[in-house]
C-alpha cells in the first residue's frame, strides 16, 4: 500500500471546501483505478478561521475517516499552515494544494506518475499566465522573482505554485528545516532534489475571496529575500566605498582650484544637501541591518511555528 496525504491550508475557506473536497474524493476515486495500491488521507489545516471552515471540516470527518485536521489557536500564516501539515502527515507522499481550486486535482495522476515512475523527488507546479490577477500584482511578482534570483543561490522559479507532489525523504528534509521565518518557496529552492515542473493556465478560486492583500505579499517578499540572501547586507560596505572615492575626488578638485584661481569654495546649500543624502543613505543601511537583526532575534527565541488548539488526533487517542 502507499499512502498520499493530501496538505490543505484553510483560511476562512466555508464556501470554497465542499467544492474542493468533492473534486478531490474524485480524483482520489479515479486515480485507485489506475493504481489500486493507493490510498488517501486528507489534512486540512485551519489557520485560525473565524468564519465556520472548522465545522465544515468536521463535518467531513464524520462520514469520512480520511479526513484530518489540525486546528490552529489563531492565524499563524500560510507558511506556518503548511508546517503543520507536513508535521502531522503519515504518507509515503505528500501533496500540498489550496482550498480555493486554483490548484487543479486534475493534474495529480501526472504528478504521481513523475514521482513514482518517472524517478523525481518532486512534482511541482506552476502556473504561466496570470489571467484575472491586477496588473500591477502581475508586475510586481515579475520583478519580485528577477531579483531575489539575482540575489541568492536558492533556486526560485516565478509562478510557482505551492501545488506540488513530494516523496516522504523530501518532505523529512523540509521538516529538519525549524527556522521560524518561512519562505516555503525558498527552501523547496534550497534543498535541492529532482522536480519536475508541470505547467498550467492560471485557474481563478472557486469562491471565497483571496487571503493576500499587497501590503501582505510585498512583506512576504521582503521575508524571502531576507531568508534567502544576505547580499543587502553588503549594500553598506560598497555605498561606503563609493562615497569615499567620489568625496576623495572631490577635495582633489577643490585643492587643484584653490592653488590655481585662489577662491574658497562657496555655498553652504550644496554641503547640507551632500550631508543629508550621506545621512539618508547611513540610515538606510543600518535599517537593512536592523531587518536581519530582527529576523535573528526572532529566530534566537526558538518559538514554535504553530500552535494547535485541536486536532483530530485528540479523538483518536
Ligand atoms: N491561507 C492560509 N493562511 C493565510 C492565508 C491563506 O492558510 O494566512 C490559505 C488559503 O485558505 C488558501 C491558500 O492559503 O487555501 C491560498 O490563499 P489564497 O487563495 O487567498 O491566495 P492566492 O491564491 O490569491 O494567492
Ligand atoms: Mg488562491
Amino acid at each position: 500500500m502507499a499512502l498520499i496525504s493530501v496538505v490543505v491550508p484553510c483560511l476562512n475557506e466555508q464556501e470554497a471546501i465542499p467544492y474542493f473536497y468533492k473534486a478531490i474524493c474524485e480524483t482520489a476515486r479515479s486515480m485507485s483505478v489506475t493504481w489500486p495500491e493507493l490510498d488517501f488521507e486528507f489534512i486540512f489545516i485551519d489557520d485560525g478561521s473565524t468564519d465556520d471552515t472548522m465545522s465544515v471540516i468536521e463535518g467531513l470527518r464524520k462520514d469520512d475517516k480520511r479526513v484530518r485536521f489540525v486546528s490552529f489557536s489563531r492565524n499563524f500564516g500560510k507558511e506556518a499552515a503548511l508546517f503543520a501539515g507536513l508535521t502531522y502527515s503519515r504518507g509515503d507522499y505528500l501533496v500540498t494544494m489550496d482550498a480555493d481550486m486554483q490548484d487543479p486535482p486534475a493534474l495529480l495522476p501526472d504528478m504521481y506518475k513523475a514521482v513514482t515512475e518517472e524517478g523525481y523527488d518532486s512534482a511541482a507546479t506552476r502556473r504561466i499566465t496570470r489571467k484575472g490577477e491586477p496588473f500591477i500584482r502581475s508586475v510586481f511578482a515579475r520583478a519580485f522573482y528577477r531579483l531575489i534570483n539575482r540575489m541568492s543561490s536558492a533556486d526560485i522559479v516565478d509562478g510557482a505554485r505551492d501545488y506540488r507532489i513530494m516523496t516522504r525523504r523530501m518532505v523529512d528534509s523540509i521538516l529538519s528545516m525549524t527556522e521560524y521565518n518561512r519562505f516555503t518557496k525558498g527552501i523547496y529552492g534550497w534543498i535541492g532534489f529532482k522536480t519536475k515542473w508541470i505547467e498550467f493556465e492560471n485557474v481563478e478560486r472557486i469562491a471565497g475571496e483571496t487571503k493576500w492583500s499587497f501590503w501582505k505579499l510585498f512583506k512576504y517578499a521582503i521575508e524571502g529575500i531576507i531568508g534567502f540572501s544576505t547580499m543587502p547586507l553588503s549594500i553598506a560596505t560598497w555605498f561606503g566605498l563609493c562615497m569615499s572615492l567620489i568625496s576623495f575626488l572631490g577635495i582633489l578638485f577643490i585643492i587643484i582650484k584653490k592653488l590655481v584661481y585662489g577662491d574658497p569654495t562657496s555655498g553652504w546649500s550644496s554641503l547640507v544637501c551632500i550631508m543629508l543624502l550621506i545621512a539618508g543613505i547611513q540610515l538606510f543601511c543600518m535599517g537593512v541591518i536592523g531587518q536581519y537583526l530582527g529576523k535573528t532575534y526572532l529566530e534566537s527565541k526558538k518559538r514554535p511555528i504553530f500552535i494547535a488548539k485541536k486536532t483530530s488526533d485528540d479523538e483518536e487517542r
